[in-house]
């Protein structure tokens, strides 16, 4: 089986000190990574890991609970890295209203910047959306353009998966999608959300799906993701395997 985790933080130092063992034993499972950037510092370590690796792409742009330290002269750096074949998208960026770490207005402005980035490059965004769906709707459904979007943990309703899908939308899916409580969730992708829509993503080394919920993520865990997946689809783990990493390889226009 192969396997992409579309969405993790392997360029964290601190949570992984030994990242090149760490991709070596992904390569040997079969598990391809996107390496996700939150500031120009996170986002060069993403470049140079995907530079140096098979199987790991990288995703540039700043994150909105660190917009209050975004200058506008980094969009030149983004833009550059996203001439290299390995750098997929513009992200993670978005609306956090759950954390305040940067103020609505720092934070609108740091995504309407990197939005006419990515519309001026046509390269797709990575959504960081947390309790801020409909002001972030808003925000896209307003434009005449709007990059190709793809919803990091998708958390929103109903109602707005829909909207979103009118603009081909693609939709991450992640660890809680394993807790107990998320049957709201798991209704969503099994009839919501088209299955040709849906890529799997770790967030590591957050959001660890169970057993594991509580101790830091990791992309190996990324089948247990696929489990909850097979089972709201009723199909077998194989299917889901094919199925999201078909999704991904879409998604980012990546080459196996
Ligand atoms: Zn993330």
């Amino acid at each position: 089986m192969r396997w992409i985790d579309t969405h993790c933080h392997l360029n964290d130092v601190k949570a992984f000190p030994n990242v090149d063992d760490d991709l070596r034993e992904l390569a040997d499972l079969g598990i391809g990574t996107i390496i996700i950037g939150v500031d120009p510092e996170s986002s060069r370590r993403a470049v140079e890991l995907a530079d140096h690796h098979d199987l790991v792409w990288a995703v540039v742009g700043r994150h909105p609970n660190y917009a209050a330290n975004f200058h506008s002269s980094e969009l030149q750096s983004y833009s550059e890295w996203l001439s290299h074949p390995k750098v997929v998208a513009l992200g993670e960026i978005g609306l956090d209203w759950h954390w305040d770490f940067a103020t609505p207005e720092q934070q609108y402005s740091a995504l309407r910047q990197q939005l006419a980035l990515a519309i001026d490059l046509d390269v797709p965004i990575v959504i960081h959306c947390r309790e801020a769906y409909d002001d972030l709707i808003e925000e896209l459904s307003g434009r005449e353009r709007r990059p190709r979007c793809v919803f990091h943990c998708f958390a929103g309703s109903a109602s707005h998966a829909q909207t979103v899908l009118l603009w081909d939308s693609w939709f991450g899916v992640d660890g809680p999608v394993t807790y107990p409580k998320s049957s709201e969730l798991r209704q969503l992708i099994g009839t919501v959300v088209p299955r040709d829509r849906l890529v799997l993503e770790t967030d590591s080394p957050y959001l660890s799906p169970i057993p594991y919920r509580g101790k830091p993520n990791h992309p190996r865990f990324l089948p247990l993701i696929g489990d909850e997946v097979a089972r709201t689809w009723q199909v077998d783990l194989e299917e889901v395997a094919r199925v999201t990493t078909q999704n991904a390889v879409e998604c980012f226009g990546i080459t196996l």
